[in-house]
């Protein structure tokens, strides 16, 4: 599981190492290294026995020289301050390689969600919403679900906003249910993305889909939808996992029957004819793809090693550490990254940014048609990049790839508004 000092650590290393490939200003090196400003702020909660706890929330806003700061809200015991930085960092990098006009953001509160009834969770979404209205907004900075939220959270989030603003707002929240501007196909979308990501690195690889068995740790939002996908598209999945295990079956999983077995969304639930995995089990299977899409570091330097995969699509941010990632590289097993592999979540909330703010709807199928094009198109740019350096030694990772992408894209940016 990721810790606070892990997630700021990882990408302050990573965007260090994309540096050394890049011709930056000494300023921009250091603008990316510090994020703008960090928020932090007492949200007081009344349970609902009465009693009142002061809880810790975060807005951490890296960088927005390429549009408003854009990132989700977590409600998690390991949610601090660092953690968000760490967070948001990526996002930047995640919206510049999808060439969104964003930059990045994250946030949260650090409490465990599942404590939480829904008149306490709605309670305290709405005051964490008052506390930080000034400091978001639909061009400032724009939040999202992620651990322990969803699409009701940001309903309440975006109704206090509005509020306090005097003003209907849709703008400031995305993964909003449809009713109040939310696209369809959101909820979908980082699940749909990693499985299209996988489809065309399959292709590149020369593994046909139809061939290739998957595992897949973590089945919430992002690893249900990925299994379902490469499922449907005649992918054979054979195990999947929630935080207390998994099921395995080398014949391959009826994915749909998994997700029906589970008494709620994200479980995998007593799904008959397979045989269980722990989830470290689970991760060194034998399989050509392996999809950690749960929490954030998950393949580490203990276990690098004996990931039997192929290859690795990142679902979850931050899964791979990044000692684990040099193993891997020396392994010769690819990595796709997360901020291209799940960024399918932040540009179906780009297209739910614009709908409402042009108060038009698009369809599902518009919107999956746009997606498979923009994904298509990223991961085009950071397979062009990729490939550019493999006549050296010192050939780019596809995280370096992606990075390299994003972070040029950012300091054009820099470049082009000036210091
Ligand atoms: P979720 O809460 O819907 O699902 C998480 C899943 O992981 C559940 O099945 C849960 O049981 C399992 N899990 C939790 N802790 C675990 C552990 N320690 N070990 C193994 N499994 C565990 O969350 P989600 O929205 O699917 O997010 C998963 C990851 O994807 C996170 O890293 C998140 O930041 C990232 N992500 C989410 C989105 C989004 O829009 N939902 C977009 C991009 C990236």
């Amino acid at each position: 599981m990721a810790t606070a000092a892990t997630a700021v650590d990882t990408a302050v290393t990573q965007l260090e190492q994309a540096f050394e490939h890049l011709d930056l200003r000494e300023r921009t090196r250091q603008e990316l290294l510090e994020p703008h400003m960090v928020h932090r702020v007492a949200v007081p909660l009344e349970r609902d026995d009465g009693s009142t706890e002061v809880l810790v929330g975060y807005r951490a806003q890296h960088n927005n020289v390429r549009g408003p700061y854009k990132g989700g809200l977590r409600y998690s015991p390991q949610v601090s301050a660092d953690e968000c930085i760490g967070l948001s960092m990526w996002m930047t990098l995640k919206c510049a390689v999808m060439d969104l006009p964003y930059g990045g953001g994250k946030g949260g509160i650090t409490v465990d969600a599942a404590s939480l009834s829904p008149d306490e969770h709605e309670r305290l979404t709405r005051r964490f919403a008052e506390e930080i209205h000034q400091v978001v907004g639909p061009m400032r900075d724009v939040v999202a679900p992620d651990l322990g939220t969803n699409a009701q959270t940001m309903a309440w989030f975006m109704d206090a906003y509005s509020k306090a603003e005097n003003e209907t707002s849709p703008g400031v929240a995305t993964g909003k249910p449809p009713a109040i501007g939310g696209s369809y196909g959101r909820a979908e979308a980082p699940g749909r993305s990693v499985a299209l990501v996988t489809r065309a690195a399959c292709d590149y690889y020369d593994q046909p889909l139809e061939d290739a068995t998957v595992a897949v740790q973590g089945f919430g939002s992002v690893g249900a939808n990925a299994a379902l996908t490469l499922d449907g598209w005649g992918a054979n999945v054979v195990a999947v996992s929630d935080v207390d295990g998994g099921v395995y079956d080398p014949d391959g999983l009826d994915v749909e029957a998994v997700r029906d077995s589970g008494d709620a969304p994200g479980l995998v639930g007593d799904y008959e004819g397979a045989d269980r995995v722990s989830n470290a089990e689970l991760l060194e299977l034998d399989v050509d793809v392996l999809v950690p899409a749960a929490v954030g570091n998950v393949i580490t330097d203990d276990n690098a090693d004996a990931v039997a995969a192929s290859l690795v699509v990142e679902g979850a941010n931050g899964p791979t550490s990044n000692e684990a990632d040099d193993v891997l590289r020396e392994r010769g097993v690819p990595v796709i990254p997360d901020v291209l592999a799940n960024a399918g979540g932040v540009t179906v909330s780009y297209y739910e940014w614009l709908q409402d703010v042009n108060h038009r709807t698009w369809t599902k199928e518009r919107v999956f048609e746009e997606l498979e094009s923009d994904m298509a198109t990223a991961w085009d740019d950071v397979r062009a990049t990729y490939e550019a350096t493999h006549a050296h030694d010192d050939a780019f990772t596809w995280r370096q790839a992606a990075h390299v992408v994003a972070l040029g894209r950012v300091a054009a940016a820099h470049e082009a508004r000036g210091f």
